[in-house]
């Protein structure tokens, strides 16, 4: 508001003075003009009197009447300066001496004087001001009445403009301290279509992404103390029973120790891979791939646990296949993950079917099992950390629970995506998508 009354000040005044100024100039001139006009008419009219009587008798009637109706002192002597007439009659027949400002105007006719004229401004109403000057002061009043007016109106308008654009902003400043505090059901409510209408949308918006992570750390650190729990209360297990003499500390009850240790370390493994593609950190070290080869290195490592299960194990490879720009290392821990779950869920005799097949642009790894498949009611989720489908048995099969949600994010990073179809008793096929070099 202070602002807006500087811009007001100084604009009126800056008006005004320039106004001021050029219409002084102008009332000068005006004056002048007007003046010259006047005493060229009196000067004319009185050397017709003169010329006509051959003397200045009776002059000072006229001179009363041009003084009343000009507004001027008009004072006249004869040739020997002497005053004949006055127009306010203090003068009259006393020697004029001019003193004051005013047009002094000799005049005669062919050669001989007749006497001099003396038009002095007389001021009306108002002390020491012409006419002129009046109808300029009265306009510099209106002037600055209607500055002053205008001024109030604008200030008016700024204050009330103010307040709507200091209201919105003063509930954002609150809630944005509320959400400091940790208050996440924060939401401004703000009806402007404008800008601050947008700020509105973007900090809710915003608020609520908030909400989302937090719901997300508060589900992530829950979930993590919950797959804690079971190994270590596990190991206590043992531990107690082999402190009560209950269990001997002989090799089995060693190596179910050392069963659930090596599960803790997996499932912090994991958990690390997971939170770095979480928040966008897995550095990839790329290099141009060939997807057959791949394939073929993780069902190598794989192929002594598949016929240890009784299960076949086949690759359908196509020979067009373009290279891959990928991480070698991760993209093989993502086919070992998806040959491990097929093997680990589907009986013996199944077979576990990889394929791969060249898309515009991707190439499509599947890994197809004749497995217990999934409810559908559980596909969508299945891509979730710590998501599993029966619990008791994912752990024992020794399962972190942590697999297909490193796979998603894995394929991701590499701009590609993972999906799953599946039917119930009949089997599952997952696939990746990975960008395929250009050629
Ligand atoms: P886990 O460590 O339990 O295997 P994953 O993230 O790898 O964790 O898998 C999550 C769940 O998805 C598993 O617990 C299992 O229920 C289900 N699942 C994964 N792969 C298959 C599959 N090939 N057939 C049936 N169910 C599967």
């Amino acid at each position: 508001m202070m602002a807006f009354t500087a811009v007001i000040l100084v604009t009126i005044g800056t008006v005004f003075f320039f106004i001021n100024q050029a219409t002084q100039e102008e009332i000068r001139q005006l004056e002048e003009r007007d003046n010259q006009m006047l005493t060229n008419r009196m000067q004319i009219e009185l050397s017709r009197y003169y010329l006509q009587r051959g003397n200045w008798r009776d002059i000072q009637p006229f001179i009363e009447q041009w003084g009343n109706l000009y507004e001027k002192r008009i004072i006249l002597t004869d040739s020997s300066g002497t005053v004949v007439a006055d127009s306010e009659g203090d003068l009259l027949g006393e020697l004029h001496t001019p003193d004051s400002e005013g047009s002094l105007v000799p005049f005669g006719f062919r050669g001989s004087s007749m006497g001099t004229l003396y038009v002095t401004p007389v001021s009306s109403s108002e002390v020491g001001l012409t006419s002129l000057q009046v109808t300029f002061k009265s306009i510099g009043l209106f002037f600055i009445w209607g500055g002053l007016f205008a001024g109030a109106i604008a200030l008016l308008m700024t204050f009330f403009m103010s307040r709507r654009i200091l209201a919105p902003v003063k509930s954002l400043a609150s809630a944005a301290v509320l959400l400091g505090k940790g208050d996440f059901r924060q939401r401004v409510q703000i009806r402007d279509k404008g800008e601050l209408g947008q700020l509105a949308d973007t900090f809710n918006s915003m608020v609520s992404d908030l909400e989302r992570a937090e719901q997300l750390r508060r589900n992530m650190v829950a979930d993590i103390a919950h797959e804690l729990r079971t190994p270590l209360s596990n190991i206590r297990g043992y531990l107690e029973a082999v402190r009560d003499g209950i269990k001997e500390p002989d090799t089995d009850t060693i190596s179910s120790l050392e069963e659930e240790a090596s599960l803790l370390s997996r499932l912090v493994d994991d958990l690390q891979e997971l939170s770095l593609a979480e928040a966008g950190e897995l550095t990839l070290v790329r290099s141009e791939e060939d997807v057959a080869g791949l394939v073929r290195q993780a069902v190598t490592a794989v192929e002594g646990q598949s016929s240890a299960r009784g299960l076949s194990l086949t690759v359908e490879l196509p020979d067009s296949l373009l290279p891959v720009n990928v991480d070698s290392h991760r993209i093989g821990q993502v086919l070992r993950n998806l040959l491990e779950n097929a093997i680990a869920h589907t009986d013996a005799g199944g077979t576990i079917t990889v394929a791969a097949r060249q898309l515009e642009g991707y190439v499509e790894v599947s890994v197809t099992d004749t497995g217990e498949g999934i409810p559908s009611e559980d596909l969508p989720n299945i891509f979730e950390r710590f998501y599993r489908v029966d619990k008791a048995r994912s752990r024992k099969l020794g399962g972190t629970g942590l697999g297909l949600a490193i796979v998603k994010h894995i394929a991701q990073a590499h701009g590609g995506r993972a999906t799953v179809q599946s039917t119930p008793g009949k089997g599952s096929t997952f696939t990746i998508h990975v960008e395929a070099c250009q050629m």
